[in-house]
């Protein structure tokens, strides 16, 4: 794996695929700059090397061509501020003249953002004739956006055959590999997964997929009720997918013969329906009275998950215990927060990674506390279940 490290870029353009799908107001301006911020020193590197930049990245969902909501050029103040005053030309297109103009004019230590590439259907097509277009701009392609490293779009995988030895992954996409590889491949034992979230069908083959490398899976969420369902309990009107009754069976059963343990909620915190307000009780989950729902993990069964995670060494965890938007089913996944953060303090590694978990670990301010939280949701989870992503496999070859 070549990382920006293994280049010098003195004199050279680096072609940075970054993530700048940043969330924006009504008046244009950034709401969360995470994925700005995360780029920065990858770019930090090249300019201090005496390379210049030229970032691509998507911005939104364009339908129709260029949309002012969607322009790049929103953030090219923002992103000055960020390299400390640095200034950063705009190209008010992502290839063909404009975008040649302002790459040709670009020296040592300056910065080019390119216009939205989603304005180019050919983009999310993987177009090659339009990947060829943008690789002509820069002599080192660089991949830095892990959350679109799962698609196999021109700029993200199609691009990198344009630049065979000149190509490699910036900072924030090779952390995210060391990270989950580490986890998956380097895991220090015992090593726990904790799966969570509304849906079995969503994560039926990263379950295929752990059970074959986690000592525990720890399972929450509203994916739970399929489980217990599967093993004869009530749960009332609880989510449950009856279709995924078969998978649950075979992932109790492919556990039992691979030494896995599975741990699924011994009690839940019941409502009468989805809603903050809702009457609440606290029921066994195998016996949830007709006409309510779990919507969050019990006390019982947070104590016990407390445990497993606190003598882990490695963690991984994916989706939240609960309802964890409506404050009264919160309790689960921030006590599953407050575990991870736990064992992390006593040495074990714990990435945090997918949509949901992610928020929650924000949400309660624990972030610094915790090994790694992955920036890609679903570049994150496909990598776990195909062992590679196209981004990734493009740069490797
Ligand atoms: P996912 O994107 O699959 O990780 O799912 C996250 C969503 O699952 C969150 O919006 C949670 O509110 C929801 N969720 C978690 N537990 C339950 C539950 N017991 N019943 C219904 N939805 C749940």
């Amino acid at each position: 794996m070549k990382t920006v490290n293994d280049f010098s870029f003195a004199n050279k353009k680096a072609l940075i695929r970054v993530d700048f799908n940043v969330p924006l107001n009504d008046a244009f301006q950034i709401t969360d700059d995470t994925r700005m911020r995360a780029a920065i020193p990858t770019i930090q590197k090249i300019l201090n090397d005496g390379g210049s930049c030229i970032l691509m990245s998507h911005l939104g969902r364009p339908k129709e061509g260029p949309a002012e909501k969607y322009s790049l050029k929103h953030l090219v103040q923002h992103l000055s501020n960020l390299l400390g005053g640095v200034e950063v030309a705009f190209a008010t297109d992502c290839v063909g003249t404009a975008a040649e103009e302002a790459t040709a004019k670009l020296g040592p230590g300056q910065v080019l953002l390119l216009e939205n590439l989603r304005f180019h259907k050919q983009e999310e097509k993987g177009d090659e004739t339009f990947a060829g277009a943008l690789a002509k701009l820069g002599d080192i392609y660089v991949n830095d956006a892990f959350g679109t490293a799962h698609r196999a779009h021109a700029s993200t995988a199609v691009i990198a055959k344009f630049f065979p030895g000149n190509k490699c992954f910036g900072f924030v996409l090779s952390g995210e590999l060391a990270s989950v590889d580490k986890v998956l491949h380097g895991a220090e034992k015992p090593f726990t997964a904790i799966m969570g979230g509304a849906k079995v069908s969503d994560k039926i083959v990263i379950l295929e997929q752990l059970i074959k490398k986690a000592d525990n899976i720890i399972i929450g969420g509203g994916m739970a009720f399929t489980f217990v369902k599967a093993l004869g309990g009530n749960i009332g009107k609880s989510l449950f997918e009856e279709d995924r009754i078969p998978n649950a069976l075979n992932i109790l059963e492919t556990a039992k013969q691979l030494g896995v343990n599975i741990y699924i909620p011994l009690d839940a915190v019941c409502a009468d329906n989805f809603s903050n307000d809702a009457n609440r009780q606290t029921c066994k989950t195998s016996a949830i009275p007709d006409g309510w729902m779990g919507l969050d993990i019990g006390p019982e069964t947070e104590a016990l998950y407390a445990k497993v995670i606190g003598e882990s060494k490695t963690i991984l965890w994916n989706g939240p215990m609960g309802v964890f938007e409506m404050e009264n089913f919160a309790h689960g996944t921030q006590a599953a927060a407050h575990a991870i953060v736990e064992a992390t303090s006593k040495g074990a590694y714990s990435l945090i990674g997918g949509g949901d978990s992610v928020a929650a670990i924000n949400k309660y301010h624990l972030g610094e506390k915790v090994s790694y939280v992955s920036t890609g949701g679903g570049a994150l989870l496909e990598y776990i279940e195909a062992g590679t992503l196209p981004g990734v496999e493009a740069v490797n070859s």
